[in-house]
């Protein structure tokens, strides 16, 4: 019998502990999501229910302590969720979630005040607000040290003026972390992080962006016109937001590295199917018509050349 990819793959970080979680992140992903998602993906968009359904199981705080309403576990249980959300056949959906869980959100319980991580956490967790990221703009993708949003303080109050692009969850999202420049001639030390709700006048969606791939999820494009913010909506401490989201950046990046390789993975575990039952299982008859139907047109315009 052929080596299983499932067991000959798997990481010695993962404990039985996880692997107790991944099975019954599967049972539920197979269940809930898996029957939908082509649905979704041709529709590009996919209903908010998936956000509370996920929270109601406690799969959007996996790694947020029980304090906050999470389940209080290890980092490498969030790795299984996104590993787990590759089997449901929608790459969008898996990363609206993980903005959700791990990189819109890890900022707030790092340097949130009490007050923040009530207004917007729990609820997060729970998948009652549904958030999003903001720091990409039009001219600062790798740079985010280029970034152009500017908040300037107004009294007591922050007006942010300024672009983002490709932001996923822009369209539906209850709120924004956001990076803002707070103080140009500071350079790295110039930069903060904002809790925005999207409902704020000056918040606009004014694209909602068409993609290669992940169809379900929205990207957005959004503008900000003299956002008006009380003075606690900044999060953590002024100045100090270029370093806070290099923080969050470095476990956004792993968690997406894990749902990439998990989705590779489920690719070839499904060529390797679709190749058994071309070869072996199928009727003559029926691997004929497959061969003249599903599997690839392209064959190569002449001999390779002999060496
Ligand atoms: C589907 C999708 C969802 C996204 N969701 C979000 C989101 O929710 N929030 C958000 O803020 N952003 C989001 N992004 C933006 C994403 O983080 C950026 O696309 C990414 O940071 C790269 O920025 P860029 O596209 O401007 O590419 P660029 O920065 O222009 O980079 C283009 C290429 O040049 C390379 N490069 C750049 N600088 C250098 C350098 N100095 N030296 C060598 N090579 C370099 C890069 O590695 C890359 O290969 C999303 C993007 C996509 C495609």
């Amino acid at each position: 019998m052929p080596p299983s990819m499932e067991t000959t793959i798997r990481s010695s970080i993962f404990n039985p502990e996880h692997e107790t979680l991944r099975a019954s992140v599967r049972a539920f992903v197979e269940r809930e999501l898996a029957p939908h998602a082509e649905a979704w993906e041709q529709a590009g968009d996919f209903p908010d229910w998936v956000f509370t359904k996920l929270g109601d199981a406690g799969y959007l705080g996996l790694a947020y302590p029980e304090e906050v309403g999470g389940q209080g576990g290890d980092y490498i249980s969030t790795l299984v969720l996104k590993e787990e959300m590759a089997r449901c056949g929608s790459g969008g959906v898996g990363m609206a979630v993980a903005v959700q869980t791990d990189m819109a959100t890890p900022p707030i319980l790092k340097y949130g005040s009490p007050a923040q991580i009530d207004e917007y956490l729990r609820p997060a967790i729970k998948g009652t607000k549904i958030a999003c990221l903001g720091i990409t703009e039009p001219g600062a993708g790798s740079d985010v040290a280029n970034i152009q949003t500017l908040a300037v303080r107004d009294g007591s109050d922050w007006v942010i003026n300024g672009r983002k692009i490709f932001i996923t969850n822009g369209v539906r999202a209850h709120f924004c972390t956001l990076v803002a420049r707070t103080n140009k001639p500071a350079g790295h030390h110039g930069f903060s992080l904002f809790l925005v709700p999207t409902d704020t006048p000056g918040w606009t969606v004014t694209k909602r962006l068409d993609k290669l791939g992940m169809h379900s999820s929205d990207t957005a494009e959004i503008a900000l016109d003299d956002v008006r913010l009380p003075a606690d909506a900044l999060l953590g401490v002024e100045g100090e937001g270029f370093a806070q989201i290099m923080w969050e950046l470095q476990g956004e990046r792993l968690v997406g590295v894990a749902g990439s390789i998990a989705g590779s993975q489920r690719l070839l575990e499904g060529c390797i199917q679709y190749a058994k039952i071309g070869t072996r299982s199928a009727s003559r008859s029926e691997r004929t018509k497959r061969s003249r139907t599903d599997w690839p047109r392209w064959r190569p315009r002449s001999k390779p050349r002999a060496r």
